[in-house]
């Protein structure tokens, strides 16, 4: 079999509106494959993925927390006009001489939305506010606090540059100048520069919907009556939430039992309302593993042993063309397995583009003989010395661990004796979105 690439739609950005399907192999591995390490994994994931989300136009307003689908250029400058920085008065340079100036007061003024539509003279100034459009024969300001009055005169010790306290036209953005590349997710900020450039309609990419589905016997809702043999349902509280975190549809699929049948019904009827399926718990190959037996009866299951701590194998296929991301019912595997292959694989689906979240490099505030082989993700915080510690255990049942956190300290594939003080990874949660 061999290992087909799929075009890649994010390079080149090329985003169609009813985006085509994923092809059937894009989480094949190729054969003799057993011990997938991380990296590996992630350059797969994103070889494989492309986007899935179709594009819609949405008012500048309400596009906080979008994903632009096209790169976006300025229809205005920024400054539109040349204007004044501050409260003060304004003359032409070059009527400067040296030493103290008295300058003689045209009459009016030039305000910010009320401009004086003169000609300043040679040699004379204006009364000039903050944001007010600089007037023809005005190059320069003097701050108000730096000059004196007379009866019609202003007077200030010579001394500015040409162009002080002005600001020029397009300083800051030129008309037709690009400022979002297409990928770009509109934070809180950029909706003030697209409306100063007087961008009032964005193309952006529709959410993308991701199902969340729990399966196993032992689960109950939060909620609902409990036997003693049975927990609740920890994960799809967390990832429905993390979903939403990411700017993304997030779609309660509900919880099912351990049955094969149950599982090809829930994932027939999600596959038409999502554009991906995350599913937590039975992905495994045991006999109660049912999102991997359901996957494979389907023939679209592709198992990969990922050589992650925590983590089990994740089971990856195509449903009808959704893809499906069978994660591990442990709580704590389920949200590292989530945020490492997760996130990233959405982000491209949804027009984000790949993202790779970047480490902190601090003096680890513990010590640990970690073995070759995995690459390992310890729940950790940094410490008031501004060090990295981590969490009293690595018991992947710990849920508390992942509150007490604050981010994961990463551990390399190799094996490695780590002392106190020595140099270690850690990535704050803001790197995931969260
Ligand atoms: P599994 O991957 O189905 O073998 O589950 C691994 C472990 O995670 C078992 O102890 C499950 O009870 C637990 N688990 C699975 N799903 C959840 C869930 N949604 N919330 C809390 N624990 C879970
Ligand atoms: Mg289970």
């Amino acid at each position: 079999m061999t290992y087909l690439r799929l075009p890649r739609l994010f390079c080149g950005r090329l985003v169609l509106s009813n985006p085509p399907k994923l092809a059937n192999d894009c989480f094949a591995l190729p054969p003799g494959v057993h011990w997938t390490p991380v990296d590996e994994t992630l350059e797969r994931l994103r070889e494989g993925l492309t986007v899935v989300t179709g594009i819609e136009p949405v008012p500048t307003v309400t596009a906080g927390g979008r994903v632009l689908a096209a790169a976006i250029h300025a229809n205005r400058s920024n400054p539109p006009y040349a204007n004044s920085a501050v409260d003060g008065y304004g003359f032409a340079h070059a009527s400067l001489g040296d030493g103290a100036q008295t300058l003689p007061l045209v009459d009016g003024r030039s305000a910010a939305g009320g401009p004086y539509r003169g000609v300043v003279p040679a040699g004379a100034a204006i009364r000039i506010l903050t944001g007010a459009m600089i007037p023809s024969g005005v190059d320069t300001i003097v701050l108000e606090e730096d000059v004196s009055l007379g009866d019609g005169t202003v007077s200030f010790q010579s001394g500015l540059k040409k162009g002080a306290n002005a600001r020029p036209v397009g300083e800051d953005v030129e008309m037709g100048g690009e400022i979002f590349t297409a990928g770009h997710k509109l934070r809180p900020q950029d909706l003030a520069l697209l409306s100063a450039t007087g961008v009032d309609i964005v193309s952006v990419h529709k959410p993308l919907r991701v199902g969340i589905l729990s399966t196993g016997d032992e689960l109950r809702q939060i909620g609902d009556p409990i036997e003693p043999h049975q927990i609740y349902d920890a994960n799809r509280p967390m990832l429905l939430d993390l979903i939403r975190h990411w700017g993304m549809t997030a779609v309660d699929l509900g919880h099912i039992n351990d049955d094969a049948e149950k599982v090809s019904e829930a994932l027939n009827k999600s596959a038409e309302t999502t554009d991906v399926i995350l599913t937590t718990g039975g992905a495994s190959a045991g006999d109660e593993d049912h999102i991997s037996a359901a996957l494979r009866a389907a023939g679209a299951l592709n198992l990969w042993r990922i050589a992650i701590k925590p983590g089990r194998p994740l089971a990856l296929g195509l449903w009808n063309g959704t893809p499906v991301f069978g994660l591990p019912g442990n709580p704590v595997a389920a949200f590292v397995c989530t945020l490492i292959f997760a996130r990233p694989a959405l982000l491209e689906m949804s027009g984000a583009g790949w993202h790779t979240p970047r480490a902190l490099t601090l003096p680890a505030a513990f010590s640990k003989n970690k073995k070759p082989g995995r690459r390992e993700y310890l729940r950790a915080r940094i410490n008031s010395d501004g060090h990295a510690e981590v969490f009293k255990s690595e018991g992947s049942g710990r849920i508390s661990g992942l509150s007490w956190a604050d981010g994961l300290v990463e551990l390399a594939d190799e094996g490695r004796v780590i002392n106190e003080g020595d140099p270690v990874r850690y990535y704050p949660f803001s790197e995931f979105g969260i």
